[in-house]
């Protein structure tokens, strides 16, 4: 199949496009390299440096390439920046995904995006939370995911041979993260603990996430090219908190440095995991990647990448 992957040259997107080709799929990348980088492009994939806000171009792209399929991951997805620049967030989230819909819609049977857990369902009792649970997004990030799934509601209800999924992931994380980035604690700590500076923890260190490793996200999108219908939480259901993911670090890493403490984040989340049992149904999908064996391998990937 002719798949494009938008944002495939950024840390989920090139693990997708690597999971794609090894099963035989006929590849492409839309890119702006805003995050990603030139040595995540995968070989044999075709290369469109596009800015999906380039509406003739994105067009250009789509008209050579003609997918049958669309995957897209590229976004700007940096929450405190969207609360910032929330028209910037909606230019690229909102009409960057229009632009790349208006340009499919003819040739494409099939479209799978990502989407987020944690920024649609907010502060919530329900632990873990399930797709069912009322979507009230309380940021610009989280409003521009909803928005991209309610899209694609309209186009598959206007042209019915347009397929959807949306997986809406926990916290990913795994090789090739970028460390710059505010989303990736695991590599934020790495990148600091690698480079013997100290890690920073905000607040008493108890706030829960549910960690998913970059290849079970990658495995959800291989069963969600003939599988699935809507939208499929992809994480682990259960809760770590950050202490939790410190010391699974510094076991990795034998490194011994403690973190310190800051001040908490206002407005910060206490606790968040997904209940994935609808992927598990219906995707015929489970994580399969245990936290420790995740950040083992991801401990590994950075020391390779150093030397
Ligand atoms: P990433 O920054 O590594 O990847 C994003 C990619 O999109 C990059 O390669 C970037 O260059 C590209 N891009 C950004 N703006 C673009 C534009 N205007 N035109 C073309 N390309 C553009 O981030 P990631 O963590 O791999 O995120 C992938 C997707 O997963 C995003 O849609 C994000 O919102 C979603 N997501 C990520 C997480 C997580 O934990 N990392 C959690 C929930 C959802």
């Amino acid at each position: 199949m002719r798949i494009l992957v938008s944002g495939g040259a950024g840390f989920i997107g090139s693990h997708i496009v690597e999971a794609y080709r090894s099963l035989g799929h006929e590849l492409a990348i839309l890119d702006n390299f805003s995050t990603g980088l030139r040595e995540n492009v995968h070989p044999d994939a075709k290369l469109y440096e596009v800015d999906l806000t380039d509406q003739s171009a994105v067009e250009r792209a789509v008209r050579e390439f003609e997918p049958e399929l669309i995957n897209h991951q590229a976004a700007h997805l940096s929450v405190p920046e969207s609360v910032k620049k929330p028209q910037f967030n909606a230019t690229v989230n909102i009409l960057g995904f229009l632009n790349l819909m208006e340009a499919a819609r003819r040739s494409v049977k099939r479209v799978i995006i990502a989407s987020t857990g944690g920024a649609l369902y907010g502060d919530t009792d329900q632990v873990p939370t399930p797709e069912t649970h009322p979507t009230l997004p309380v940021s610009p990030y989280g409003v521009t995911k909803l928005t991209a799934e309610q899209y694609l509601h309209f186009y598959h209800t206007e042209y019915p041979e347009i397929n959807w999924v949306a997986l809406r992931y926990s916290n990913v994380y795994g090789p090739r993260q970028n460390p710059k980035g505010e989303t990736g604690v695991i590599a934020v700590f790495l990148e600091r603990m690698m480079t013997g500076q100290a890690a920073t923890i905000y607040g008493d260190g108890l706030q829960t996430r549910d960690y998913v490793f970059v290849e079970d996200v990658a495995r959800a999108h291989v069963a969600a090219l003939d599988k699935g219908n809507g939208a499929y939480n992809i994480g682990t259901g259960q809760e770590t908190n950050v202490k939790e993911i410190y010391a699974f670090l510094q076991k990795a890493t034998d490194l011994i440095q403690e973190a310190q403490f800051g001040p908490a984040r206002p407005g910060e989340q206490k606790r968040s995991a997904l209940d994935c049992a609808r992927a598990k149904t219906e995707l015929d999908w489970e994580p399969m990647i245990e936290l420790k064996e995740g950040v083992q391998r991801t401990v590994d990937w950075y020391k390779n990448r150093k030397s």
